[in-house]
């Protein structure tokens, strides 16, 4: 059962482990395919964008040279600027535009390739270098549209992968704590289990009261404990009287009950601290009272044959009573007297034989004078 047991926590620890590996997995691919997005936008931003408008830059440059070489040489040589201008635009014409874009760009684009003529005047690059400017613009303005979509982008992400680890976190602690619960439910379960055991193995079935074996050992133990506190303790044995004559009246299950009837008034009645209850055998009990004085134990014996005979379990062929009685015979042990527990155990029996002599229903406490 053990074993099973270990065996099961260990699959579901196991479980756990594959759990949060997975977990973990998926959520470093998540992580992953952000991490990819977020390269891209930093790509775009940087190559898509900044890169045009260095080209848009050099673009204008060449065209304001172009102008100033004009106007300083009456035959100024055009072609380098036109070489550079063209690279440039081609760079640029070339780059990704959307839809929209791409048909500005179109229309700017035929009018560049009209510019870059010796047919040219200086008012066509001077409005050449004014689209230039209003496509610079343009691409600053998609930039920082761009960064401020990448900036909360990856603020979102920061609070998906945030709340990711929560979610994750919160799973395991659910789990672990099944586990635990399960465990310390199977624990308090197996203590109940050997706190029931270790009971019954006390026990007597029938009466429920404590067995002979229980009896030895607290017997056996009863001069040392009387001694170490300073106790007088009082052993008693009780003997139900006739009980062959009951059973052979009123069968052996009638029998029984009246022993469970007997036993649980004995056990009703002694149930304070340090009053144990035992059945000795058949219709035999026996009680040990730690920490009782002559007097009380008096008391206490005579509202003992008073209770059983209260009952008033019908006993017709009593020659003592019309119900049920018992006999008593009891014992003082006093601490460090040194009688030895067999001695005890002789004298209560005398006790107890002697009452049965003087009529029954009776209790009988040894006294060292007689
Ligand atoms: P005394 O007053 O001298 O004690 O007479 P007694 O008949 O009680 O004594 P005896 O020892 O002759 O008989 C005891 C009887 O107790 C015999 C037996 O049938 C009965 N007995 C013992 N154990 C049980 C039991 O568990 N159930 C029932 N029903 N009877 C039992
Ligand atoms: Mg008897
Ligand atoms: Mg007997």
């Amino acid at each position: 059962m053990k074993k099973e047991f270990y065996k099961s926590v260990s699959f579901k620890l196991g479980v756990l482990s594959v759990i949060i590996i997975f977990s973990l997995f998926a959520s470093s691919l998540l992580f992953n395919s952000q991490i990819d997005k977020l390269k891209n936008r930093i790509d775009y931003i940087y190559f898509g964008n900044y890169v045009p408008v260095l080209k848009l830059h050099s673009i204008e440059e060449n065209y304001v040279d172009l102008i100033t070489c004009m106007k300083t040489h009456k035959k100024c040589n055009r072609d380098p600027f036109f070489k550079k201008i063209k690279k440039d635009w081609e760079y640029y014409n070339n780059s990704y535009k959307n839809l929209k874009e791409r048909k500005i760009v179109n229309e700017i684009n035929a009018f560049a390739e009209q510019s870059l003529t010796y047919n040219s005047k200086i008012s066509t690059y001077t409005d050449m270098i004014r689209k230039v400017n209003f496509l610079k613009e343009h691409e600053k303005t998609v930039a920082y549209k761009q960064r401020r979509a990448f900036l909360e982008e990856y603020s979102s992400m920061k609070d998906y992968l945030f709340y990711n680890m929560i979610v994750l976190v919160i799973v395991s602690f659910i789990f672990i704590s099944v586990i635990i619960y399960s465990i310390i439910k199977k624990d308090n379960q197996l203590k109940i289990l050997t706190k029931k055991y270790k009971l019954d193995s006390i026990t007597d079935s029938m009466t429920k009261l404590y067995n002979r074996k229980y009896f030895d050992k607290i017997f056996d133990n009863m001069p040392f404990i009387s001694n170490a506190n300073k106790w007088n303790t009082a052993f008693i044995m009780l003997d139900i009287d006739f009980f062959k004559q009951y059973n052979d009246t009123y069968g052996h299950d009638m029998g029984d009950l009246t022993l469970k009837a007997v036993a649980n008034e004995l056990k009703n009645y002694f149930n304070k601290e340090y009053e144990y209850v035992f059945r000795l055998g058949g219709e035999e009990f026996g009680v040990i009272l730690f920490d009782v004085d002559v007097d009380i134990l008096k008391e206490c014996l005579a509202d003992v044959n008073k209770n059983i005979e209260s009952l008033g379990i019908e006993h017709k062929n009593s020659t003592i009573s019309e119900v049920v009685t018992i006999s008593i015979g009891a014992v003082i042990y006093e601490p460090n007297s040194y009688v030895s527990c067999n001695k005890l155990y002789k004298i209560a029996d005398e006790c107890l034989y002697k009452s049965k002599q003087n009529g029954r229903n009776q209790f009988n406490i040894y006294n060292e004078g007689e």
